[in-house]
C-alpha cells in the first residue's frame, strides 16, 4: 500500500526496450511526475511465448544490468522479477496501490494475447494502462494494400511504408524522475533467480562474446555513430562481402531495444541532411530497405501468428525432411567439410552472430544441400544468436527454405563453394575461423578435397583428420532437393 500522503506510484514494464532515450512509454509515464516502478519480467515459456535463451539471453542479462546502472545513476533501480506477468502485474498493482502502468508494444502473437488480457483486467480495475510504438517505424496493421490485406512481397510493402513518410521524432530520455520499490512481498513472491546458463561459469562459452559486444544503451549509440561514421560509405556494394566489416552490427541492439529504430532512422537523417555523410543515396537506400526488411518481418510476424512453427505456404508442409542427426550436428559444430559453411557456424559459436550472406548459405545449405527442416535451423539459431529475434529469425528462415513471403524460391539453391569464391575471394572469411586452413592457397580455400596432395601436405592439412571432407556432394545434394521438391509439388498438384 501506499503510505498516506505519498503519491501512487506508476509502474513501468520494459520489454524490448531496453534504454532511457526514446522510449515512449517510459517518457509519458515520467511525464506524470508519479514515482516510477521500474519493472522487468522474465516471463516462462508458456503459451507459446519464446522468452530468449542461449545467447541472447546474455545480451538481455547484459542489458538489464546497464539499464539498472542508468536508473541508479537517477537514483532509481530495475526490479526484476520472474513467472507470469498477469500474476505479477496484478499482485504488483495491488501492493503499491500504483495508480498506472505503460509498455512498449510486442508484436508476437502469445505476448500480444497476454498483454490484451492484463490490459483488459487492469482497466477494470480502474487502473490507466497505457501501451506505444518503442520498436517500429509503423504499426503493423497500418502498412497494408488497399484492400486492408497484409503485403506478401517485399517491395511495394516498403514503398507503401516509405510513403507514409517519417516516423515521429526520437523522444529524449526523462530529466526529472522519481522512484518507488517493488513492496517486500511481491518481490519474494516473484524473486529472478539468476540462472547459470545466463551468464555462464563452466564452460564459460561466452568468454569470446565479451570483449566484442557493449551490452548496452551506451554501447548501442557508439556503433550506430561509428556506422555512420565509417562504415556505411561503401555498403550498398560490400555488405555481402564476407571479408569486410561493412554492415552496422546494429541486430542485437535492434532486438532488445538498446537503441531505438527511429534513432537509427532519425541520426541517418540528420547526417544526410547536415551533408556529413561520407556517402551517396546508394548506399543509405540499401540501409534504409534493410531496415525496412525488419520492418517487414515484423508485420509478417503480426499476421501470421505461427510464424516460428508454420510453413507460410502449406504446399511444404509435404517436404519431405530428413531426419539426419548426424548431418545437423556437423552443421550446427562447422564440420561440414564446406569451409564457408563451417566457417559461418563457428562464427556463430564465437561470436554470437553472424554475416547475413553467410546466414544465406548455412540455411540455403541445411535446407536443401542436407534436405533438413528449416524448423532446426531457427531453433538453432535462436539459442546461439545474440540476436535471435522473434520476427527476423523465423521469417528469414522461411525465406531462405523458400516457405516464406516474398521468398527465395527453392529450387535457387546457393553452391557453397561458388558463394565462397564471389564473396569470400582471397578465403580470408574462412581463414579467420577455420585456422586449420589458414596455410592453405586462396585457388583451394573454398575446395580443398579438389586441392592435390601436393598442396595439402604443404598445408599441413590430412583430410578427414585436419579437416573434414565433404559430408554431401554437392551435386548429388542439388538433385536429392530438386526432386523432394518436386515430388512434393506433385502431390500438391494431386491433391487441388
Ligand atoms: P545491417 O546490414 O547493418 O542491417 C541493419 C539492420 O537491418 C539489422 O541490424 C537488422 O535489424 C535489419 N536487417 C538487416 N537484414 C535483415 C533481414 N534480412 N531481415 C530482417 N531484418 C534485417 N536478423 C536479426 O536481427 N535476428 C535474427 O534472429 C535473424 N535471423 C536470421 C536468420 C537467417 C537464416 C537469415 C538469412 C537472416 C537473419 N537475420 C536476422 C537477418 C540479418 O541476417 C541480420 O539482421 C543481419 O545480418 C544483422 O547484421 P547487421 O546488424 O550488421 O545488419
Amino acid at each position: 500500500m501506499t503510505k498516506p500522503g505519498l503519491p501512487a506510484p506508476f509502474i513501468m514494464w520494459f520489454r524490448n526496450d531496453l534504454r532511457l532515450s526514446d522510449n515512449p512509454a517510459l517518457h509519458a509515464a515520467a511525464a506524470g511526475g508519479a514515482p516510477l516502478i521500474c519493472l522487468y519480467v522474465h516471463e516462462k515459456d508458456e503459451e507459446g511465448l519464446r522468452p530468449p535463451q542461449g545467447a541472447s539471453l546474455w545480451w538481455l542479462h547484459g542489458s538489464l544490468a546497464s539499464l539498472n546502472r542508468s536508473l541508479a545513476a537517477e537514483g532509481g533501480r530495475l526490479h526484476v522479477l520472474a513467472g507470469d506477468a498477469g500474476e505479477i502485474l496484478d499482485a504488483l498493482v495491488e501492493a503499491s496501490s500504483a495508480c498506472g502502468v505503460h509498455w512498449n508494444r510486442r508484436y508476437d502473437p502469445s505476448g500480444r494475447e497476454i498483454d490484451a488480457r492484463i490490459k483488459a483486467r487492469l482497466r477494470d480495475k480502474g487502473i490507466a494502462v497505457e501501451s506505444f510504438n518503442g520498436s517500429l517505424l509503423h504499426e503493423p496493421w497500418k502498412v497494408t494494400t488497399r484492400a486492408g490485406s497484409p503485403f506478401q512481397v517485399f517491395t511495394p510493402y516498403w514503398k507503401e511504408a516509405l510513403r507514409r513518410g517519417d516516423p515521429p521524432m526520437s523522444l529524449p530520455a526523462p530529466t526529472r524522475m522519481s522512484f518507488a520499490d517493488v513492496p517486500r512481498a511481491v518481490a519474494k513472491r516473484f524473486a529472478y533467480r539468476f540462472e547459470l546458463d545466463a551468464d555462464p561459469q563452466k564452460p564459460d562459452w561466452a568468454a569470446s562474446m565479451r570483449g566484442l559486444w557493449k551490452r548496452s544503451e551506451e554501447g548501442a549509440h557508439e556503433r550506430l555513430h561509428a556506422f555512420l561514421d565509417e562504415d556505411l560509405k561503401g555498403y550498398a556494394d560490400n555488405r555481402d562481402r564476407l571479408d569486410r566489416q561493412s554492415t552496422s552490427r546494429l541486430s542485437p541492439f535492434l532486438r532488445f531495444g538498446n537503441v531505438s529504430i527511429r534513432q537509427v532512422w532519425h541520426a541517418l537523417a540528420a547526417r544526410e541532411h547536415a551533408g556529413s555523410l561520407k556517402t551517396t543515396g546508394r548506399d543509405i537506400e540499401k540501409f534504409k530497405s534493410e531496415l525496412g526488411w525488419r520492418e517487414f518481418s515484423y508485420s509478417l510476424l503480426y499476421h501470421y501468428p505461427s510464424l516460428h512453427r508454420d510453413n507460410i505456404h502449406p504446399s511444404f508442409d509435404g517436404m519431405p525432411w530428413r531426419q539426419d542427426k548426424a548431418a545437423l550436428e556437423a552443421w550446427r559444430h562447422g564440420r561440414t567439410g564446406y569451409p564457408v559453411v563451417d566457417a559461418a557456424m563457428r562464427e556463430l559459436w564465437a561470436t554470437g552472430s553472424m554475416h547475413n550472406r553467410a546466414r544465406m548459405i548455412v540455411g540455403s545449405f541445411l535446407v536443401k544441400h542436407l534436405l533438413v527442416d528449416w524448423r532446426e535451423g531457427e531453433s538453432w539459431f535462436w539459442d546461439t544468436l545474440v540476436d535471435a529475434d522473434p520476427a527476423n529469425n523465423p521469417a528469414s528462415w522461411q525465406w531462405v527454405a523458400g516457405t516464406g513471403a516474398d521468398a527465395a524460391p527453392y529450387f535457387r539453391i546457393l553452391n557453397p563453394v561458388l558463394q565462397g569464391k564471389k564473396f569470400d575471394p582471397d578465403g580470408a572469411y574462412v581463414k579467420r575461423w577455420l585456422p586449420e586452413l589458414e596455410r592453405l592457397p586462396a585457388a583451394a580455400v573454398h575446395h580443398p578435397w579438389t586441392a592435390g596432395a601436393a598442396v595439402l601436405d604443404g598445408a599441413g592439412i590430412r583430410l578427414g583428420d585436419d579437416y573434414p571432407r565433404p559430408i554431401v556432394d554437392h551435386d548429388t545434394a542439388r538433385r536429392r532437393a530438386l526432386a523432394s521438391w518436386k515430388a512434393m509439388r506433385g502431390r500438391d498438384k494431386e491433391e487441388l
